[in-house]
C-alpha cells in the first residue's frame, strides 16, 4: 500500500469520529496490552537479536515501561479528556468559558534504534489515548524488532486506527512528504532538522526528541561511592546508548583520584559482558568505528578493550580529558566516559551554558547553594539532583528536550497533551448586553470600554 492510501484511510476514519469516545480510546489501550502481554517473549528475543539486549533490561527499560503507560492513561483518561472550566473574564460576562482537549488526527511517528520497542510505542500509546491514529516508522537499524512490532501490529490493529511502516531514509523521506496532523520525532538533532523543514511544508506540529551531550558534575560535597554507584549503572546501561546518558563527567580536582579509583571497582562489581546478560552491543560496524575513534589510549584508566566479532567495547573511562579534544565535541552514545577535572565550579556552569542545551543535566552534590545554581542557572531538559535518568521514569514528569535537544515533551498527561489540541471555547446565553462595542461609535461608549478595560 502506497503511503498517501494509508493517511488517507486513517484521516478518512479519524473523520467518522469513531476514535474520539472514551470507550474506543480505551479500547485500543486494551488491546495495546494484550498485545504487548501475548508477544513479551517476541519482543525480547526481537531486542537481543538486535544488539544483544538481555531479557531482564528489556523488560525494565522497554516492556515494563510501556505497561506502566497504558495502565496510567486507561486510569486518568476520562479526567484527562474533560474539558477544563475556566474563569470568564469581566467584558465577556454572562458567559462561560471552556478549555476542550481534542485529538489532532493522524500522526506520524519516527522512533530511534536504541530503546526500539519503548522509543517507537510509547508516543503511540499517547497518540491512541489522545483520540488520534498513528502511522509508526521505526528505525531501520533495530531491524529485528522494527519487523517484530510491524508483525505484531498488523495481527491486533486495523490499519486505518494504527499501522506500522518500515524503511530507512527513502521511506521516511517519502513518509514525510504527506500531509499529517501531528509529527512525533525521536533521533539526532540533524534529522530533527530534516524532520522540522517537512513539517514545515504543511504547517503541521511536531514534537522534536532529540539528543546531545548531557552533562554530570561530581562535587566535593557529593555522597561518594553512592553518586558513583548510580552514574556508573546509568552511563553503561545499554552500552551508554541512551540519549539522556550521562555523556561527560566533570570531578572536582580534590576528590578527583579518588572519583577515578571508585569508577573503576564499580564498573568492576558489576560484571559488564555479553555472556552473563549484564551488557549490550554497540548497534553496528559504523559506530563501533566512530567510538573507537574518540578513544586515546594515553587517556584510558579502565576498560579500553574493543572486540570487533562481538561489537562491543568495554566501559571505559578517560581521565584528563579537555574541553577541546574530539570526544567533548559531539555525543558520545557508547560506553566511554570522559572525565574532566575543575577547580571552580562557576566555570562548569560557564561551560554548559554556552554549549548547546543538554536533554538532560547531573549534579550529585549536597550543597544547598549548587543545587539552586545548577536548576536555576542552566537550561536542559530534564534531570536529577542526586541521580541520573531516574526522572524519566516518574510519569508525573513530562520528558523532552529544549533548543538543540528538541521541543515539546510527552510521558503521562503530557504525552497526552502532546498529542491534543487545547480548543479554547466561549458560550454566551441570549441575553441583553451593553452596546459597548457596535457601532456607531460614541465618545460617551469610549469612556464606558475604558472604564471596564480599566484604562483610565
Ligand atoms: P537518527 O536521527 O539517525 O534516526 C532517527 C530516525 O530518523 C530513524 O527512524 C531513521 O530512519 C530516520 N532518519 C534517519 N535519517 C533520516 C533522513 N535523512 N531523513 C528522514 N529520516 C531519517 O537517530 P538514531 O541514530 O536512531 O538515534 C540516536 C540519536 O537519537 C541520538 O542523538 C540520541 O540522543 C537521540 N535520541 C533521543 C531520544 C529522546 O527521547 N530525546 C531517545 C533516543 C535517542
Amino acid at each position: 500500500m502506497d503511503y498517501s492510501t494509508i493517511v488517507t484511510k486513517q484521516r478518512t476514519y479519524f473523520q467518522s469520529q469513531q476514535t474520539k469516545p472514551l470507550a474506543a480510546r480505551k479500547a485500543q489501550l486494551k488491546l495495546f496490552k494484550q498485545m504487548l502481554v501475548v508477544n513479551e517473549t517476541s519482543i525480547y528475543e526481537a531486542v537481543h537479536a538486535d544488539f544483544h539486549k538481555s531479557a531482564h533490561e528489556a523488560f525494565l527499560t522497554e516492556f515494563a515501561i510501556l505497561i506502566k503507560d497504558i495502565d496510567e492513561a486507561r486510569a486518568k483518561l476520562s479526567d484527562w479528556m474533560q474539558a477544563k472550566r475556566v474563569p470568564t473574564n469581566l467584558v465577556n460576562l454572562p458567559g462561560r468559558s471552556r478549555i476542550q482537549p481534542e485529538p489532532l488526527g493522524v500522526c506520524l511517528v519516527i522512533g530511534a534504534w536504541n530503546y526500539p520497542v519503548q522509543l517507537s510505542f510509547a508516543p503511540a500509546i499517547a497518540a491512541l489515548a489522545a483520540g488520534n491514529t498513528v502511522v509508526l516508522k521505526p528505525s531501520e537499524l533495530a531491524a529485528t524488532s522494527a519487523q517484530c512490532m510491524a508483525d505484531i501490529v498488523a495481527e491486533y490493529f486495523d490499519p486505518k486506527i494504527f499501522t506500522v511502516v518500515l524503511g530507512g531514509v527513502p521511506e521516511t523521506t517519502a513518509l514525510l512528504s504527506e500531509r499529517f496532523d501531528k509529527i512525533f520525532f525521536t533521533g539526532s538533532p540533524a534529522v530533527g532538522k530534516i524532520v522540522y523543514q517537512a513539517a514545515a511544508q504543511h504547517l503541521t506540529p511536531v514534537t522534536l526528541e532529540l539528543g546531545g551531550k548531557s552533562p554530570a558534575v561530581i562535587t566535593p560535597s557529593a555522597a561518594l561511592p553512592t553518586a558513583i554507584k548510580r552514574l556508573v549503572w546509568a552511563k553503561f546501561l545499554n552500552a551508554g546508548q541512551t540519549c539522556i546518558a550521562p555523556d561527560y563527567l566533570f570531578v572536582h580536582s580534590s576528590i578527583y583520584q579518588q572519583c577515578l579509583d571508585l569508577l573503576g571497582q564499580e564498573i568492576k562489581k558489576n560484571q559488564y559482558a555479553l555472556d552473563n546478560h549484564n551488557y549490550v552491543q554497540i548497534i553496528n560496524e559504523r559506530n563501533l568505528e566512530r567510538l573507537s575513534k574518540l578513544i586515546d589510549p594515553n587517556k584510558i584508566v579502565y576498560g579500553g578493550q574493543i572486540d570487533q566479532s562481538t561489537r562491543t567495547i568495554a566501559p571505559t573511562i578517560l581521565k584528563d580529558i579537555t574541553t577541546t579534544e574530539p570526544i567533548m565535541q559531539e555525543e558520545i552514545f557508547g560506553p566511554l566516559l570522559p572525565v574532566l577535572p575543575y577547580s571552580d565550579f562557576n566555570e562548569v556552569l560557564q561551560y554548559i551554558a554556552h554549549n548547546e542545551k543538554p536533554l538532560s543535566a547531573y549534579l550529585f552534590s549536597n550543597n544547598k547553594t549548587e543545587q539552586t545554581r545548577w536548576t536555576q542557572q542552566l537550561s536542559f531538559g530534564g534531570g536529577c539532583i542526586n541521580d541520573a535518568i531516574m526522572h524519566i521514569t516518574n510519569p508525573n514528569l513530562p520528558f523532552g528536550g529544549v533548543g538543540n535537544s528538541g521541543m515539546g515533551a510527552y510521558h503521562g498527561k503530557a504525552g497526552f497533551d502532546c498529542f491534543s489540541h487545547q480548543k479554547a471555547i466561549f458560550e454566551k446565553p441570549n441575553l441583553l448586553e451593553a452596546p459597548l462595542k457596535y457601532p456607531p461609535y460614541t465618545k460617551a461608549k469610549m469612556t464606558w470600554i475604558k472604564r471596564l478595560l480599566k484604562f483610565s
